[in-house]
């Protein structure tokens, strides 16, 4: 059995003809996984419907925004009403305001903030900004770690030692990536190494404090809070890149599970209800370095966009309002556990990592995965089989075998039940 999928074929051909890859972002073109990618039309609740008449429970929710479902009444009122309202002053607002201060209610350690256009620009501005504030140009990331694409964060792995970092992407000079500086997720020992070598250097580490750019990997016991403390001691910054984990896992993100106050935090996805949105903040006395009260630069013609916060501030206010990550884990923990019991019973080697409404498949024997190293092992031709086999059965996973999957509050039990049954579909069809 194998989907018709005619239309997306044909528009994909016209796509590659003017747009690169076919795509606006590389993931979408389906390079992690084969085949063409579906070219979609609609999407409500908890699904997607593509242009050849097929409709897929969706787990890639925009790749995090969609925590709500796609289309949720109350984000697409405000949307409406603010459009009407004009799309674009160049001047302050009252909604940005009221952005501002809800996510300081979620976020306390957002003292000061700034809204931007993506996740992209609120990381390489906070760096910018504890590049400003410290004297210092070295900064620490996570192999696998992502933040967008920014020149000096287009770095990953060395030999998977920690070194020095080399560009990943074409573009980069490698003087820019010279400044970054790669460590191991889960090893604080690569740290205390970086630092004994280069601590009066190091303006900040930036993580995400839950790595779901290499699938999904949790932090392993008191990484995060000796890390804060590892790097506290040394004047170094700790920025928190949340732009998954912000209001994802808890409405005060990752930093309110473990009870860490990072110098700086970035949001983005879910904060812009499905619009485009950024946000970088933290100490006040930090950001106050930021034009136009200090003298490290950054702008945007269309930062704080009305309708983007329109759509982030409905979105946030409902999470606020209906608080539903209790639900949100339990269903997704059934999920998880009802398909590990099913490779199980199939004897078929899957490990899947969860917290909250965000899990990842891994098939792989290997005993645990803790960090970029490990990922990279993983038999990533079986995910490709199973993501095709779960598309078949009316399920939209993430085209890569390294991206995370994303429960949202449109998923019922219905939709939950669905999922699970063709998960059982598909294993029974890997070779
Ligand atoms: N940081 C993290 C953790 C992300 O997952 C992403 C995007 O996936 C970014 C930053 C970049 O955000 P954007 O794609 O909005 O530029």
């Amino acid at each position: 059995m194998s989907l018709s999928t005619v239309n997306s074929e044909r528009l994909f051909s016209d796509a590659q003809r003017l747009l690169v890859g076919g795509v606006n972002s590389p993931v979408r073109a389906f390079k992690g996984v084969g085949g063409t990618p579906l070219f979609i039309h609609k999407a409500k609740g908890a699904r997607l419907f593509d242009v050849d008449g097929h409709r897929y429970i969706d787990y890639v929710a925009s790749f995090g925004p969609m925590i709500l479902g796609h289309a949720p009444r109350p984000v697409i009122r405000a949307i409406r009403k603010a459009a009407k309202a004009g799309t674009s002053y160049g001047a302050p607002t009252v909604g940005e305001v009221s952005l501002a201060a809800h996510l300081q209610q979620a976020f306390p350690s957002l003292e000061r903030m700034r809204l931007v256009n993506s996740g992209t620009e609120a990381t390489m501005s906070a760096i910018r900004a504890a590049r400003g504030f410290t004297g210092r140009d070295k900064i620490l990331k996570v192999e696998g770690g992502y933040h967008g694409h920014a020149d000096h964060l287009l770095v990953k792995a060395g030999s998977g030692a920690t070194t020095l970092g080399a560009p990943d992407s074409a573009g980069v000079p490698a003087e820019f990536a010279a400044h970054t500086l790669l460590v191991p997720y889960n090893d604080l020992a690569a740290v205390e190494g970086m630092i004994d070598r280069y601590s009066d250097q190091i303006a900040a580490m930036i993580i995400e404090p839950i790595c779901g750019n290499m699938g999904l990997v949790l932090p392993q016991g008191n990484y995060l809070i000796q890390l804060a403390e590892l790097l506290a001691a040394k004047g170094i910054l700790l920025i928190f890149d949340e732009v998954i984990t912000g209001f994802r896992v808890a409405l005060g993100g990752a930093q309110s599970l473990y009870g860490i106050r990072p110098d700086l935090t970035c949001l983005g996805k879910i904060v812009g209800g499905g619009l485009p949105i950024g946000v970088y903040g933290g100490r006040a006395d930090i950001m106050k370095r930021v034009s136009p009260e200090g003298p490290v630069y950054q702008a945007g013609t269309l930062a704080g966009n009305p309708i983007a916060v329109a759509a982030g501030l409905a979105t946030v206010q409902e999470l606020m309002n209906t608080n539903p990550y209790l639900a949100l884990n339990e269903r997704t923990k059934y999920l998880v556990d009802r398909i590990l019991a099913a490779a199980d019973q199939r004897r078929i080697s899957l490990r899947m990592s969860r917290i909250a409404s965000l899990f990842s498949f891994f098939f792989t024997e290997a005993s645990e995965i803790a960090n970029y190293q490990q990922v990279q092992q993983v038999n990533k031709e079986r995910y490709a089989q199973f993501f095709h086999a779960m598309l078949e059965e009316g399920v939209y996973l993430p085209p890569s075998p390294f991206e995370t999957c994303f429960v949202s509050t449109a998923h019922g039990d219905y939709e939950i039940d669905k999922t699970i049954t063709a998960a059982e579909r598909a294993l029974d069809r890997l070779t």
